[in-house]
């Protein structure tokens, strides 16, 4: 019998769920007062730092670091997963601690500020100023209804700092705050990127299906765009800011009139969320910067970035000129704005952020060289850098450094494949994926099985992927199948779910496209296209993949020679897109014995003849998950730069290439193999 009928026999055995939740914020407080600790003691290293000069930043610290913690979470049986993710984060964030800490110790310290915005509490500028001024005790607020009444209160003295949204990762750059700078003596001296999620608010009780008004600041309705396009019969009014178009909807209190917002928006004038998160871009950024009449120094050891407005005289190469000065300087310039300078349309002004200190006598020397080679510069502040990647771990059985091999890197005699060719200086390409180098000297690894078939397939392999290792996940969705009857993959909806997995498990995704129609929406979802072999030679689908901003993996073609694949690789090329990455998975010859016969001589003749990278597919060659061991040892000691290979939980019951497919065991002794 159950005893919930019985209620003097309804008290279970054990602790209560209060007492282990108890227990449970107990122990989260004391995670957060050991964070707390960890950082007095990272101020204090940044002192030390500062003292005897120290780098902030030592990658192989870090990397240290990581490591011991991945070793010790083994011994707890934690994820190491969530150990590597949470150390990047704690050592990014320790690394700000002490970028802030070095940065006060120079400009002391203000107890009270106060700042002009434009908008009220709950806007998105409020946010930014608030991070913008982690210190400061006691904040006062100028509320602007324009960015040029901003200016204005700081210019006037008014405010001690204007805080003002200068681009956006969907909308781009905010033309008129660009013109308000240039006009004043103001001078950048922080800046932040603040996230920014619209939601649609109404009066409580408000539906989608009633409204007739959406009222939203010009920047958020351009961000909302898409979900926008699709409502039929509303008319958008535009409002001078985000969190007011809220108050005035709160105010007018109609249930067919809605505004763009935040959430804290909704919090504050008691709105209804009707339609969350409507900005067409998930990862929808906002940079801001702070302004003020006297800039702040940025301590030496501070990483910094300097932003610059100039205008280049009207002769040709004149920008060019300006460029090469840093490029020589070896200054990394992070942004190059161009805007029509207003009382001459046909002049362009250049808005530039390099990294560096203008105090630092390198970027002072770079900036004078400059100055020859324009007919106007103003330096519109030096401040401290928010672009703080965090470090990232190299998992401990990732192959290492197998890639010695040097083959004679002569140019190759005039052919066609002009850009795919090696040219004299004979330099590699290097194929960054979201952090993951194709052409350097650590093997990559890609893996995954032949085609996404389940949520629980391809999540569960992921793991194992991640796990072993390996560097990015593959997963086929659209299936070129040599029968029009077997599994043709599970579409878009398949590629869905390998990029859920990709962001789940924090692995860069590769997906075949299959026609010129699918490239731009795949190119939005994953991080590499791949040309499948069956269609090295569609010229409509290389031209497409050749016109999007996504590394492409071009497959070599189940009967191409080596010079066709280079002039596929220049039909992508010749489109604009450099990223390409040259894939051997195996030739027809009249040996049947195997799928393919693995052509291991191709990969020494394309670093030859090619500066692109060149990756190996063992499974499609063998076509026999046996032999995969073999090939893929013979591709590496031929000097390929990456792998690619197909894994599937249960590779008897895979829906395409499973005898090819190694097991979740066998992926992590390939691993370990390679790494041995
Ligand atoms: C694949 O990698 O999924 C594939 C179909 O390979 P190929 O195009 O080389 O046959
Ligand atoms: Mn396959």
């Amino acid at each position: 019998m159950y005893g919930i009928l019985d209620s003097s026999n309804s008290e279970p055995e054990g602790p209560r769920i209060d007492d282990l939740r108890q227990e449970v914020d107990r122990i989260d407080n004391e995670i957060l007062s050991l964070l707390a600790s960890r950082n007095s003691v990272a101020r204090r290293i940044a002192d030390n730092k500062s003292l005897t000069r120290t780098p902030f930043r030592d990658d192989s610290r870090e990397q240290k670091v990581i490591l011991e913690r991945l070793a010790a979470a083994k011994d707890h049986s934690l994820n190491p997963d969530l150990v590597s993710r949470l150390w990047e984060q704690i050592m990014a964030d320790s690394l700000r601690v002490q970028f802030e800490h070095a940065q006060q110790a120079e400009s002391g310290t203000n107890s009270e500020v106060t700042i002009a915005i434009q908008g009220v509490d709950g806007s998105n500028s409020h946010r930014a100023a608030l991070s913008l001024t982690p210190t400061v005790e006691k904040r006062s607020w100028v509320s602007c209804d324009r960015f040029s009444e901003v200016v204005a209160a700081v210019k006037e003295g008014r405010a001690d700092l204007g805080v003002l949204p200068i681009e956006n990762t969907t909308s781009g750059a905010i033309a008129e705050v660009y013109d308000q700078l240039l006009d004043t003596k103001l001078t950048i001296v922080g800046e932040v990127k603040v996230k920014v999620v619209h939601c649609l608010l109404g009066v409580p009780g408000s539906q989608l299906a009633d409204l007739k008004t959406i009222h939203g600041h010009p920047q958020a309705v351009a961000q909302c765009a898409e979900f926008l396009s699709e409502l039929k019969n509303v008319e958008v009014v535009y409002t001078t800011d985000t969190a007011k178009s809220a108050q005035r909807i709160a105010e007018i209190n109609n249930p067919t009139v809605a505004a763009i917002a935040g959430q804290q928006a909704a919090d504050l004038f008691g709105l209804d969320v009707i339609e969350d998160e409507i900005n067409t871009r998930t990862s929808n950024q906002t940079r801001f910067v702070a302004v003020s009449l006297t800039p702040v120094p940025v301590a030496e050891n501070v990483p910094a970035k300097t932003s610059v407005v100039l205008t280049v005289s009207n002769d040709a190469g004149a920008l060019a000129k300006v460029l090469d000065v840093f490029a020589k300087a070896s200054i990394p310039l992070v942004k190059l704005e161009s805007r029509p300078l207003l009382e001459d349309p046909w002049q362009e002004l250049f808005y530039l952020d390099l990294e560096g200190n203008r105090a630092d006598p390198h970027v002072a020397s770079a900036l004078a060289a400059v100055k020859t080679h324009t007919s106007y510069l103003r330096i519109l502040g030096t401040y401290p850098s928010t672009d703080l990647r965090p470090h990232r771990v190299e998992t401990p059985s990732a192959p290492l450094q197998v890639r010695e091999i040097a083959v004679d890197r002569k140019p190759s005699p005039a052919s066609s494949a002009r850009l795919a060719e090696r040219s004299e200086q004979g330099r590699d390409t290097i194929v960054d994926v979201r952090g993951v180098a194709f052409g350097g000297d650590q093997l990559v690894m890609i893996a995954g099985p032949c085609s996404v078939e389940s949520e629980d397939q391809v999540m569960s392999t992921a793991r194992v992927v991640k796990e072993s290792g390996a560097n990015v996940l593959r997963g086929g969705c659209f299936k070129p199948r040599t029968s029009p009857y077997s599994f043709q993959g599970l579409g878009w909806e398949g590629v869905e779910l390998l990029a859920e997995a990709g962001r789940i498990y924090d692995l860069p995704v590769v997906t075949e496209v299959g026609a010129p129609e699918h490239v731009e929406r795949m190119a939005d979802m994953v991080d590499v296209l791949q040309i499948g072999a069956r269609n090295m030679q569609n010229f409509a689908l290389l031209s497409e993949v050749g016109l999007v901003n996504k590394p492409v993996l071009l497959k070599r073609g189940l009967s191409a020679s080596i010079d066709e694949l280079l002039q596929a690789a220049e039909y992508i090329l010749a489109g604009g897109n450099q990223r390409v990455i040259l894939c051997e998975r195996g030739i027809r010859t009249f040996e049947t014995a195997a799928r393919n016969t693995l052509d291991v001589t191709a990969v020494p003749v394309l670093q030859r003849r090619s500066h692109l990278p060149v990756i190996v597919d063992p499974s499609h060659a063998a076509g026999d998950r046996d032999l995969v061991h073999p090939l893929a040892m013979a591709a590496v000691g031929a000097g390929a730069h990456g792998l690619m290979v197909e894994v599937h939980p249960d590779p008897d019951q895979a829906l395409s290439d499973g005898p090819q497919s190694l097991t979740h065991d066998g992926l992590a002794r390939l691993m370990s193999r390679l790494a041995a």
